[in-house]
């Protein structure tokens, strides 16, 4: 069998033409939750769909190697994904997690804490100071997630898992927000990635679902075990969409973050914008380590609308390519206003310490031509400026 060495080739060809059966090109769909015992007290390689699936093995085995992993375990959504990870923690067990991750991240961690799972550290991993106080508690593991969703901060993977590993913690990287096109954590130290795979790896909106790659099989293994315990697996549906959309993975990839620099070049130089979070701008303060642990700098972007709440609602009001919806990652682009949407389950204090306040908006950059996206972002700052207020007299 020939062996499959580039990503590229590995996302589009994983598993193609592999059908014993009738020869299919595209690997079969299986939709049963059970499967026959050839005899008594001997099963097939599959027994039951809740402990494994080969519609799901197939996607897990291409995100594993397409992160360099020994193994993957796909689940039911992203924050299925984290659950699953944390459930490696015991009770006496610390974990670092960014102060400014993804709001649905924040909400678990701190209602795991509340109920004794773990202890909690949020820190600012971009300050050396802060994250060398936090390492002084001894970690289990610390929770990275770069770029940081919403503000899209960069922090150094390679410099926090080898400072990790010195006091003997795991470190995972949640890899949503570039997928394993453009990052590559494993490589950087790493022991676990997360992904949400409803993002760029399935790419076109149309499932929720998540996935824990680990570098060791041994927690492979164990993962996979505790997955089949509570039930969090993926469905064989979700598994066969998600192979699908990951089978364009590069090119869209590669096109959303030409029209993402395109994006951000234009809202860098606009008058009612008081700051553009892009890692691909020179101008932002994670760029160099972005350059250098990335090979892309993604197709996610943040900016601070001058005017506050009331701009906000007037910019997003006549916006017609892009759509107002959380979520990110697929063909299409996207806006969100984190503060009353995707982070709003961080409260307001958690909202405060991390950054996120009423004027940031949140862009998700899709396939559309960056005309249409420009002229679109064009009309949604006409009608936010202080004229059009003035006008309308609010
Ligand atoms: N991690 C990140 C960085 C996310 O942005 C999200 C969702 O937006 C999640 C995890 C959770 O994923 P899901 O919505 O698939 O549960």
């Amino acid at each position: 069998m020939q062996k499959i060495h580039e990503p590229e080739t590995i996302a589009a060809g994983n598993g193609i033409a592999s059908d014993g059966a009738f020869g299919a090109v595209t690997p079969p769909i299986y939709l049963t939750s059970t499967f026959a015992f050839p005899s008594l007290e001997q099963s097939g390689p599959y027994d039951y769909s809740r402990t494994a699936n080969p519609s799901r093995a197939l996607l897990a085995d291409t995100i594993a190697r397409l992160e360099g992993g020994a193994g993957a375990v796909v689940t039911s959504s992203g924050m299925a994904a984290v659950d699953l990870l944390l459930s490696t923690l015991g009770p006496d067990e610390l974990v670092i997690a960014p102060h400014d991750c993804y709001g649905g991240t924040y909400r678990l961690l701190n209602a795991k804490r509340e109920r004794g799972h773990f202890s909690v550290v949020f820190a600012n991993q971009g300050d050396e100071t802060e994250l060398e106080k936090a390492f002084e508690q001894y970690p289990a593991l610390v929770l990275i997630e770069t770029p940081s969703n919403p503000l899209m901060r960069v922090v150094d993977i390679e410099a926090i898992a080898s400072r990790a590993k010195k006091v003997g913690a795991k470190t995972a990287v949640d890899n949503t927000f570039l997928s394993p096109a453009l990052q590559q954590p494993l490589a950087l130290g790493a022991d676990f990635v997360v992904h949400s795979t409803t993002k760029y790896l399935n790419g076109h909106s149309d499932v929720v679902g998540g996935a824990v790659v680990a570098k060791d099989g041994a927690d492979v293994e164990a993962l996979a075990s505790w997955a089949n315990v509570t039930g969090v697996t993926g469905a064989p549906f979700d598994s066969y969409l998600t192979l699908r959309g990951l089978r364009t993975l590069f090119p869209r990839m590669e096109w959303q973050q030409e029209n993402a620099m395109q994006i951000a070049t234009y809202l860098s130089t606009h008058p009612q914008v008081a700051a553009v979070h892009y890692p691909g701008l020179v101008s932002h303060p994670g760029h160099t380590i972005a350059k250098r642990q990335q090979s892309g700098f993604g197709a996610m972007l943040s900016f601070e609308l001058e005017g506050g709440l009331e701009a906000v609602r007037r910019f997003v009001a006549p916006l017609s390519v892009f759509t107002l919806a959380e979520s990110l990652g697929g063909v299409e682009s996207l806006v969100a206003h984190p503060a009353t949407m995707t982070h709003v389950g961080m409260g307001e204090e958690g909202l405060k310490a991390a950054g996120i306040g009423n004027s940031l908006l949140r862009l998700s950059i899709g396939l559309e031509a960056a005309s249409d996206l420009i002229a679109d972002l064009e009309q949604g700052l006409k009608a936010a400026s202080r004229e059009a207020a003035l006008a309308s007299g609010l």
